[in-house]
C-alpha cells in the first residue's frame, strides 16, 4: 500500500538534492529529521517517504565500545581505508549522554579530522535532544537519508554504556564490539549482555602488548562459546588490531564482508532488516500511544491523584491503570 506523499516545492528540492548526492541538502534534511517541531516532523516524514525507494543500498555497520577504547581512531582508519577502496562512508552516532546533558561525546568532527576532510565521507554527531529512543529513531532516519544520498557504508557508533548498544544493533547489519586488551574486560561485556548481540569482536590497541592482546582474544573466544549467536551459520570472530597503527583494518573488513556474504546467501540478512523495520514500527507505535496517553486532557487531569492513591495504597495499580486507559478508548 502506497501512503500518499505531499511534498511542497522546498521539500521536493531537498529530495532532489539528496538524490543528486549533494551534502547541503542532505544536512538540511537531517536537520529537519532532528527537529522537535511538529510541522518539521511532518515534513521530515514526507521527505523520507520520497527517499525510501532509494534506501537500503548500504552496508550498515554498528561499532560500540567504552570511551577511550579507540572508536574514533578505528573509524577514521576504517573510513579512510574504505574510501581508498572506492566507497562513500557516512558516520553517525547514538550517544546516550547527549540526550541527558545535551553534550555529545561521540561523532564530533574534530575527533576524525582526516576523515571529515574527505568529500567521500560524511560525519554527523549524535542528535542531542530527546530520550534515547528519540535519539535512536532520528539516527535510523538519518541512516536512510544517507543511503539515499549514495553512501554505501554507514557506520553507526555508540558508547558501551546503557541501552544504546541494543538500539544500534537494531538498526545495523553487523554489530562490532571494540574491547581493550585487559583481562576482565570480557567479563564486563558478558554481564551487560552485549556479547549476545555482537557479530564481531575486536581487541584494539594490540600494539601496546601483543601477548596481552592474544590472551584477551582467547579469553573472549571461550566466553563467546557460552552464547549462541542469532545465526546458526555464524560464529563471531575475535580479531586483534591496532587502530593507531592502522594494522588489521583490511582483515576486519574482510570479516565484515564474509558476514554479509554468509548471511546474505541464506536470506538471514534480509530477514534481519525486515524484522528491524517492523520492530521500529512497533516501537514508534508504542511511543506514540504513550505520548498520546500522557497528553490526553482527562489523563492529565487525574494522573497525579491516581498516582498518589496507588502510592498511598488506597487504590490498586490495576484499578488506576484501567481508569486511566479508559479515558483514551
Ligand atoms: P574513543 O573514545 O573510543 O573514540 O577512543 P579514541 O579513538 O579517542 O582513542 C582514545 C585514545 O587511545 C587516544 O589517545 C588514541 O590515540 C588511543 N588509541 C586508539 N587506538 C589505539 C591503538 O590501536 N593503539 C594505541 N596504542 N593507542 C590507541
Amino acid at each position: 500500500m502506497d501512503l500518499p506523499v505531499q511534498l511542497d516545492p522546498a521539500d521536493q528540492a531537498l529530495v532532489d538534492g539528496v538524490l543528486a548526492r549533494r551534502l547541503r541538502p542532505l544536512a538540511k534534511t537531517i536537520t529537519l529529521i532532528e527537529s522537535q517541531r511538529e510541522d518539521h516532523k511532518a515534513r521530515a516524514r514526507a521527505v523520507l517517504e520520497a527517499l525510501l525507494p532509494h534506501t537500503g543500498g548500504a552496508l550498515r555497520v554498528g561499532i560500540s565500545g567504552v570511551p577511550g577504547v579507540g572508536k574514533s581512531t578505528f573509524i577514521e582508519a576504517l573510513g579512510l581505508f574504505l574510501i581508498e577502496q572506492g566507497h562513500r562512508v557516512a558516520v553517525l552516532a547514538v550517544d546516550p549522554s547527549s540526550s541527558v546533558t545535551g553534550g555529545s561525546i561521540l561523532g564530533d568532527k574534530t575527533r576524525m579530522e582526516l576523515l571529515s576532510q574527505r568529500p567521500e565521507a560524511y560525519i554527523r554527531p549524535s542528535p542531542s535532544a530527546g530520550s534515547l529512543g528519540g535519539v535512536a529513531e532520528k539516527t535510523r532516519e538519518t541512516l536512510l537519508a544517507c543511503e539515499a544520498a549514495g553512501f554505501d557504508v554507514i557506520i553507526v557508533e555508540t558508547v558501551g554504556v546503557g541501552q544504546s548498544e541494543t538500539a544500534v544493533a537494531g538498526m545495523t547489519d553487523i554489530f562490532c564490539l571494540l574491547q581493550l586488551p585487559n583481562a576482565g574486560d570480557d567479563l564486563q561485556a558478558i554481564k551487560k549482555g552485549i556479547m549476545e548481540i555482537a557479530d564481531l569482536i575486536v581487541i584494539n590497541k594490540a600494539d601496546i602488548d601483543a601477548n596481552a592482546a592474544q590472551l584477551a582474544k582467547s579469553q573472549m573466544k571461550s566466553a563467546l562459546a557460552m552464547f549462541r549467536h542469532a545465526s546458526p551459520n555464524w560464529t563471531p570472530p575475535v580479531l586483534t588490531l591496532s587502530a593507531l597503527r592502522k594494522e588489521g583494518i583490511a582483515a576486519f573488513w574482510r570479516e565484515v564482508l564474509r558476514f554479509r556474504d554468509t548471511l546474505g546467501a541464506t536470506g538471514e540478512l534480509d530477514a534481519k532488516r525486515r524484522h528491524q523495520a517492523l520492530s521500529w514500527m512497533w516501537e514508534m507505535i508504542d511511543r506514540g500511544l504513550r505520548s498520546r496517553f500522557r497528553n490526553h486532557p482527562k489523563v492529565r487531569a487525574e494522573l497525579d491523584a491516581l498516582q498518589a492513591a496507588v502510592d498511598a495504597g488506597t487504590t490498586t495499580p490495576s484499578a488506576a491503570a484501567a481508569r486511566l486507559l479508559g479515558f483514551i478508548d
